[in-house]
């Protein structure tokens, strides 16, 4: 057996070798007399007892106690504390600390060590197992025994904290209650075996699609329930339900049967559908059943008007799909003309796509192609077919215009993206400066880290950045600063054509004037009459854009009216 004996006094120390040795017990001793030169010894050596001093220069020995009950590899030490003193509050204080035994020093033999450090063993020993069976029982409260997670109860009690939080966050929060459909059958064709072992198999393939954040529980049979916090929209709930239920499409190989088993989910959403749990259960309840009927292994909003969004963003993004895989789309450029020359010296590159002849709106199916992050190819196709677009008219024209293309944030995000701009532009004989890309600001704001590296890469291309749609969202100074930004683009809704007389010249006034003041290029947007027109002309505005002069054209009509 390792001893330790921490005491600073000497004769002490003596004392208690001498008990030690003549007591039945075999063991190595270490002497040491002070709490530090204990801490270093116990670092490196692994000891059975702690024989402690109370009474220890510079830190006493409950220091000592407390720092070594922290320590993991130190469960198994036990610690007898030593005092002169015979005062009980003193032994009740170094129990209470942690330490197993309290001996009086001047009452210390061989008989009393012998029995003290006995005891203190059993003692340890005892706690462990209570400290084990405790745990268990906290789990047992908490956890579904047969999946390993959480269970009813504690799910109630932690969705009714996150939504106080989220309250105070002002953030927004989603319940998913999950029921596999046909798990009835499963039982009665199969057993409880195989059906227990499908619902242990159900729920890794929906941890799968779960960040690790989320609260995700069994609540009872084959239901389960997550709760989404920190929401950007609800939408971001419905990525996740469609997840789940695409995880669940394949079938479960157990023991020797192949089982399908898909899932019918509804969706509450706290604030907006209730902030109260009982509500928020039976709202999400209600979906839940709503899918069922709807046909099971699908989803549902309590919320009617969110599944119609959903429905009609759901039906949008299988087009987009659709368009994707059968180069549907297809881009039309809108002249950007110089105030100087009054001729054109670039042009914007606007997506489209038609469905029975109707041209589609971007300002509707980006932000579709954005959530789904179909942006990604899309924009990529944009980008190939612009440059490719430009070069022809280099080859024809000899000309030099510039071509804008809008980028998304998301596209920032895409880690081939540079690849992708460098080599489209080599393979079409096209100088990086001939290209702009337009970025608004929000795109700057989003995962800032990323995207400011992915900003700065394409600047160092020796592509122009510009400033999209400003005046219309934070329109900052320091984002001005911050990135590489060549040009700013003044928002449409500036203009004096857009707005009650009178009502904004001053502020795009300014705003020209700060980003002449930066020495950045401006262009206005929207110029739809003459008034928006000689506005800008008198501020110096040195590239304009809008209906007054063309609305974005196909290539023909382009070809036909400027070459
Ligand atoms: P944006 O980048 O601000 O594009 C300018 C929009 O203003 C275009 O709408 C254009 O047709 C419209 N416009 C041009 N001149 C005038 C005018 O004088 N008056 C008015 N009222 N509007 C004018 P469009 O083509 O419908 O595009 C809407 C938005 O969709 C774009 O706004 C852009 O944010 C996005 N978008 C379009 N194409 C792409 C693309 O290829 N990629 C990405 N990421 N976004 C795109
Ligand atoms: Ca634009
Ligand atoms: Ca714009």
């Amino acid at each position: 057996m390792n001893i330790l004996i921490v005491d600073d006094d000497r004769i002490d120390r003596e004392t208690i070798v001498r008990a030690l040795s003549r007591s039945d017990i075999l063991c190595n001793i270490t002497q040491v007399d002070m709490v530090d030169r204990a801490l270093e010894v116990l670092a490196h050596t692994a000891f059975d007892v702690v024989l402690l001093d109370y009474n220890l220069p510079q830190r006493n020995g409950i220091e000592l106690l407390i720092e070594l009950k922290s320590m993991p590899a130190k469960e198994n030490t036990v610690v007898i504390m030593m005092s002169t003193s015979k005062e009980d509050k003193l032994a009740i204080s170094s129990i209470n600390a942690g330490a197993q035994d309290f001996l009086v020093k001047t009452e210390i033999n061989a008989f009393r060590l012998q029995r003290a450090i006995a005891n203190a063993q059993v003692r340890a020993s005892l706690e462990k197992e209570l400290l084990r069976s405790h745990q268990r029982t906290k789990e047992l409260a908490e956890r579904d025994n047969l999946t390993g997670l959480a269970n009813r109860y504690y799910f109630d009690e932690s969705l009714c904290h996150e939504i106080k939080k989220q309250q105070r966050e002002q953030s927004n929060l989603a319940l998913l209650l999950i029921d596999l459909d046909y798990f009835k059958f499963v039982n009665d064709n199969y057993g409880h075996d195989i059906g227990d072992q499908l619902l242990i198999a159900v729920t890794k393939r929906i941890t799968s699609c779960l960040r690790g954040s989320e609260l995700f529980a069994r609540l009872g049979g084959d239901e389960f329930a997550i709760t989404l916090t920190n929401l950007e929209s609800a939408f971001s709930a419905s990525n996740v339900a469609k997840r789940i239920i695409e995880s669940l499409q394949k079938p479960f190989e157990i023991g020797s049967h192949i089982i399908s088993s898909g899932a019918s989910i509804g969706i509450a959403l706290c604030p907006s559908d209730s902030t109260n749990v009982k509500e928020l259960f039976k709202y999400a309840d209600i979906a839940m059943y709503r899918s069922k009927s709807d046909g099971r292994n699908q989803f549902c909003f309590f919320e009617a008007k969110m599944q119609e969004i959903f429905l009609e963003n759901f039906l949008i993004e299988n087009q987009l799909r659709h368009a994707l895989t059968n180069n549907d789309f297809y881009l039309l450029y809108q002249p950007v003309i110089s105030s100087k020359s009054g001729k054109i010296i670039g042009v914007e590159a606007l997506i489209r796509f038609d469905i029975e002849g109707l041209s589609q709106r971007p300002d509707i199916f980006i932000p579709v192609a954005e959530k789904s992050r179909l942006i990604i190819d899309i924009g990529r196709w944009v980008i190939t077919e612009a440059v490719k677009q430009l070069s022809a008219w280099q080859g024809k024209q000899g000309s030099t215009l510039t071509m804008s293309i809008n980028l998304s944030s998301i596209q920032l995000t895409d880690e081939g993206l540079i690849e992708h701009i460098k080599s489209t532009l080599i393979a079409h004989h096209i100088d990086a400066s001939q290209i702009e890309f337009e970025l608004t600001e929000t795109a700057l704001l989003v995962e800032q880290e990323n995207s400011t590296k992915m900003i700065h890469n394409i600047s160092h291309l020796g592509c122009k950045i510009s400033l999209d749609d400003f005046g219309t969202g934070f329109s900052s100074i320091s984002h001005l600063h911050r990135f590489p930004i060549n040009t700013v683009k003044v928002d449409k809704s500036l203009m004096p054509s857009a707005l009650p007389k009178d009502n904004t010249k001053p502020f795009l006034t300014g705003l020209v004037v700060m980003i002449q003041s930066l020495e950045l290029d401006v262009i206005a947007e929207g110029i739809e009459t003459e008034i928006d027109l000689n506005l800008c002309l008198k501020l110096g505005v040195n590239k304009m854009q809008g209906y007054y002069f063309d609305k974005p054209l196909s290539v023909n009509e382009l070809e036909n009216r400027y070459f």
